[in-house]
């Protein structure tokens, strides 16, 4: 009988460490750091230093322009780090560069450029961490962007983001098809955003139709909708309605539900979008670090949904990324949209070997 417990006790334990082996965590596709050029290359411009938005990223960064001019831009990795380390539910996340203004001729428009994060910045400096992948930012316009895509890619990046409303081009210029046959070539996953973008100091809307992302999804380029294309109109229609047709057409698009709880811009915009389960497998995890800050993005906002004291709880987690996850585990998001950012980026990874 005492062998038996024995037994029954050792297959449990035996369970127990099968099980935890297999439960994997997530990765975040879509986290943004920020530099201040202290120490780097990076740059910010005039026009969002004198933004009231500057002082309020610093707060939600966790990183004050005097603290990276004493300690250097860099600090950031390693706050950023020790936060991922200690996530019961995210284990990596996909740092975000981001590239500089172009003109058409392949000239830098410094004046026209809010920020700059260089993709050597990230990939430098995150080889020390275990907890970041890379993700990169080549302007379509630069003369040496097919080189630049060959370098990232060799520097490992995990997919190259672009933000039209931001860097200020055309998907339709002819300029973009060697640039997505390339991407294609390269198994580098595109995310981009198509709606207008308010997170800047200012933006340009003009170039950033949903409809033009057909140029890239018929050269078969894996395209991620960054916030599920969750803002703005174009003709007439919801950015997010031409989304849902695009998804069904094209199985090479997806969607990152990055910011879709951010209460001034997205309020309500996770449960339309999870009201189409036939999409749930081209929908991926992100968070959109810092703005699912307590501050953007606090449970107690959901608080007539979730209940009073269910939402005060939630808000007392104080790890951003664990706060992310329970608060859209809670709205009804499942495991699978979870577990889809890992399998997506590694099937390209390994799609490349
Ligand atoms: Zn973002």
């Amino acid at each position: 009988m005492k062998l038996e417990r024995m037994q029954l006790l050792l297959m449990s334990i035996l369970c127990i460490l099968a099980f935890s082996s297999l439960w994997a965590k997530y990765i975040d596709n879509h986290t943004h750091i920020a530099c201040f050029g202290y120490k780097s290359d990076c740059y910010v411009s005039k026009t969002m230093k004198d933004s009231f938005k500057f002082y309020g990223y610093q707060y939600i960064f966790g990183l004050s322009e005097k603290k990276a001019q004493t300690y250097g831009d860099q600090i950031l990795f390693k706050i950023l780090d020790e936060q991922i380390q200690d996530s019961k539910w995210v284990d990596q996340a996909v740092l975000l560069a981001m590239d500089q203004v172009y003109s058409e001729q392949g000239k830098v428009l410094k004046d026209k450029t809010v920020f700059y994060i260089p993709n050597d910045y990230i990939s430098e400096n995150i080889k020390k961490y275990n907890t970041f992948l890379f993700g990169a930012s080549v302007h379509p316009y630069r003369k040496d962007a097919l080189k630049e895509l060959e370098k990232v890619k060799a520097n490992g990046a995990v997919l190259v983001k672009l933000l039209p409303a931001i860097q200020k081009f055309d998907i339709k210029n002819p300029l973009t098809i060697e640039y997505f046959k390339k991407l294609k070539k390269l198994n580098l996953p595109l995310l981009i955003h198509v709606d207008d973008e308010s997170a800047f100091s200012k933006s340009h809307k003009e170039s950033t139709f949903p409809y033009d992302l057909e140029i890239p999804l018929k050269l078969g380029v894996t395209v991620i909708c960054a916030h599920a294309a969750s803002a703005g109109q174009t003709k007439g229609k919801d950015n997010f309605e031409i989304f849902i047709e695009f998804a069904k057409k094209y199985p090479n698009l997806y969607a990152d539900i990055s910011g879709l709880v951010i209460k001034k811009t997205r309020f309500g915009h996770l449960e339309r979008v999870l009201k189409h389960k036939e999409i749930y497998g081209q929908l991926i995890y992100g968070s959109d670090f810092p703005l699912s800050s307590q501050v953007m993005s606090s449970p107690f906002y959901y608080r007539a949904r979730l209940g009073f004291f269910n939402s005060i709880g939630m808000s007392f987690t104080t790890n951003t990324w664990d706060r992310d996850v329970e608060l859209k585990k809670a709205l009804g998001v499942p495991e699978s949209i979870f577990e889809n950012s890992r399998r997506l980026l590694l099937q390209n990874q390994k799609a490349n070997l």
